[in-house]
């Protein structure tokens, strides 16, 4: 049996007869950007996360480079950054002329440790950006009240995590902005790029907005020097199609984490990150570690199963960082030893429960349980 990493065909024929339907109507009316399509994403996706206002964007750096400067970050302004993450979350910092300040991650989550992060605040940092990695919430708590003590804003990188809830409330509200991307591998893809920031605060929103819009206030009037990062509504029909389907897509990742759950307790040396009773993952990755990763990964492959890593290095091993940030591997251990560690499998909604087994039957098998 070969299983996927994943599967957008299957996506696809979920949606086919809807997605025609809008494509069509897009086409007839020639409302290719900026349409009611686009319009009716925002509307429904921040209904849907229950927030004030959200912006289509064209991909989900552009929502963290424009919530930058939204959020008034300055060439020289320090932003603590977790050293785990994909590269856009300290590419947009650095593309800006800020700081990026690398903290680790906590040791059972992978997520931002708090207490790293707060060690590293100075005079100088002007906020944070969290990451919720693999779908699951990072502490939200122990970081907005860092923020609140040290009188930073705090940007959510939800990219992978539409849908997942802290505490029963989703995520993409509790910082000052929140960026996602709707790349199709995300929880909420499109067939193409597409991103956006979310909100309780409109006029930030809005300001953001108009950043992707040329700095338009209203036509021809530029009040801002912007750039162009409006969402397709091609893009945005696909994202309309699939939105009302998250809720079951998630349920059904956390469904497949659960037979995982499951089938890997107790199997070789196999660490699962933990669920809590604060966090309700979206499981964009199911993530496994373990020090025989490379093997494993192998071992799967030559049995047809796919499987990822991400990532296979930690932020401050990127060349493109070096001589920009002072970080070592003595000062990130836990980054460090993750990206040696880490390997993702199929976890995507449409994987029939024979996959799932034929992935867990494989797994127990490289470690003869
Ligand atoms: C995908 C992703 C991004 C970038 O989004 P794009 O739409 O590909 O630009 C940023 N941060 C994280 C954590 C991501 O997973």
């Amino acid at each position: 049996m070969n299983v996927p990493i994943l599967d957008l065909g299957r996506v696809r024929q979920r949606i086919a007869s809807q997605l025609d339907e809008r494509w069509r109507r897009i086409l007839d009316q020639s409302s290719f950007i900026l349409g009611p399509e686009v319009r009716e994403l925002e509307a429904a996706f921040a209904a849907y996360l229950g927030v004030a206002a959200c912006a289509g964007l064209a991909n989900g750096t552009d929502a963290l480079i424009l919530g930058l400067r939204a959020l008034g970050m300055a060439p020289g302004d320090e932003v603590i950054v977790p050293a785990f993450s994909f590269f856009a979350t300290a590419e947009a910092v650095v593309l800006l002329g800020g700081k990026v300040v690398f903290a680790d991650v906590d040791p059972e989550t992978l997520n931002l440790d708090p207490r790293d992060a707060a060690a590293r605040v100075t005079d100088r940092t002007v906020g944070i950006i969290g990451v919720h990695l693999y779908g699951r919430p990072f502490d939200v708590d122990a970081l907005l009240a860092l923020c609140e003590r040290r009188g930073l804003w705090l940007l959510e990188d939800a990219a992978q995590a539409h849908g997942a809830r802290w505490k029963g409330t989703r995520v993409g509200g509790f910082g000052q902005l929140a960026a996602w991307s709707f790349y199709p591998t995300k929880n909420l893809g499109c067939f193409g790029d597409g991103g956006a920031v979310t909100g309780n605060d409109r006029d930030l929103v809005e300001r953001v907005r108009s950043y992707g819009n040329h700095g338009q206030t209203s036509r021809y009037t530029h009040t801002a020097i912007g750039t162009n990062s409006r969402l397709d509504s091609l893009q945005a029909a696909v994202l309309n199609c699939r939105l009302a389907l998250l809720d079951e897509d998630n349920a059904r990742r956390g469904e497949i984490a659960c037979r995982y759950h499951g089938a890997f307790a107790g199997v070789g040396d196999l660490r699962l990150l933990p669920d809590g009773p604060d966090v309700k993952s979206v499981y964009h990755q199911f993530t496994v570690r373990t020090e025989r990763r490379d093997e494993l990964m192998a071992h799967l492959k030559d049995r047809g199963i796919a499987s990822a890593v991400h990532y296979p290095s930690p932020l401050h091993h990127q060349p493109a960082l070096a001589g920009l940030v002072d970080a070592s591997d003595g000062e990130l251990p836990v980054a460090t030893a993750a990206a040696r560690e880490v390997l993702c499998l199929p976890v995507f909604p449409e994987l029939t429960n024979e996959e799932v087994e034929a992935v867990s039957a494989a797994v127990r098998g490289f470690f003869g349980a």
